[in-house]
């Protein structure tokens, strides 16, 4: 698929629930929310039927998000009848990590046809954890990393969203992950939309600098890496796994876009950080070809905007809280 820009579209991320264990500051409005009921949400028949059009029309990579994926029941089975769809080439998901290294998850989801995993986690420390997800496990994320390292899903990614939490020691942590084992911890530019986290921004400059100065060594760029997104890798002299960076505000990476989102509640979201919403759910429910769903996703594509023009100073402007898109 093409939007009105020009640009491939073959990513499309579908956040399968509103549901989350954690209430993470950036994410879930202090407030929280009202969440949706099983009706209101669009069920695994709706989404496969709308993943296998799309997969005819060259959208290949499939991204599952929430809320927490993993809260939803029957989300191993959903997985492994995505994998049955011939055109998906790339299956991956995004979780806090609380349910992964329960029962066997991760191995589980490896089973069912998994590709690779991103685990939020923005500091190591359990006090400066439970004070960002106003409520999170830090062991049990601990325990989900391990778990997914061990399944061979790969690649496995951290998501640390920058704030002032992150400390030396997290630094550490992170360096020693990247010394044992060959996963990539990934260091996000906070984005304002809902709740500022803690005080203020801290730039991806300073925590570049800070790795190398713990590391004694200069991190290297590293080129053409799979399914990289918008992060730049970088490689520590001697280290298995890389540390990414990410910046929609300071550095955006619009140009570049690829992706499509799916909410929940079956809205098409043309672009993370604007207000642009098509409903396909009354088209479903009402009967519609599969020419119309494409139709549809389409129709969003043809008036996503080129760039973002989000800053700092207008945090109000998007309207829908982050735990109700995914990411
Ligand atoms: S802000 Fe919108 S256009 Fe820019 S990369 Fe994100 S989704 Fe794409």
């Amino acid at each position: 698929m093409l939007d009105g820009h020009k640009r491939i579209i073959d990513y499309l991320r579908i956040s399968v629930t509103d549901r989350c264990n954690f209430r993470c500051r950036y994410c879930m409005p202090p407030q929280g929310i009202q969440l949706l009921s099983s009706q209101e949400i669009l069920s695994y028949e709706e989404l496969l039927r709308i993943i296998t059009v799309l997969g005819q029309h060259g959208v290949s990579k499939i991204r599952i998000t929430g809320g927490e994926p993993l809260l939803r029941s029957g989300i191993v089975d959903f997985l492994s009848r995505i994998r049955r769809i011939d055109t998906i080439q790339d299956l991956s998901m995004t979780t806090n990590g609380s349910l992964l290294g329960q029962n066997h998850m991760a191995r589980r989801l490896k089973q069912a046809g998994l590709d690779r995993i991103n685990i939020s986690m923005d500091t190591t420390n359990s006090m400066r954890f439970a004070y960002i997800t106003g409520q999170g496990q830090l062991q049990q994320v601990l325990a989900g990393i391990e778990g997914a390292l061990e399944a061979g899903l790969h690649p496995v990614k951290l998501n640390v969203v920058v704030t002032e939490a992150l400390s030396d020691s997290d630094i550490s942590y992170f360096m020693n992950q990247v010394y044992q084992s060959p996963i990539a911890i990934r260091f996000i530019e906070y984005m304002p939309i809902g709740e500022k986290p803690m005080g203020q921004k801290v730039s991806i400059a300073m925590v570049k600098n800070r790795i190398e100065l713990q590391g004694q060594g200069i991190l290297e760029p590293v080129m053409n890496i799979a399914g990289n997104g918008p992060a730049k890798y970088y490689r520590l002299p001697g280290a298995q796994g890389m540390f990414g960076f990410i910046t929609p505000m300071s550095e955006h990476f619009c140009h570049s876009c690829n992706r499509v989102r799916l909410t929940a509640d079956g809205k098409i979201k043309s672009c993370l950080l604007s207000n642009h919403e098509v409903d396909i759910k009354s088209l479903l429910r009402r009967g519609c070809t599969d020419e119309e769903i494409y139709g549809l996703f389409a129709e969003a594509l043809e008036v996503k905007q080129l760039q973002h023009s989000l800053d700092y100073g207008d945090q109000s402007s998007v309207r829908r809280p982050m735990v109700r898109v995914g990411g």
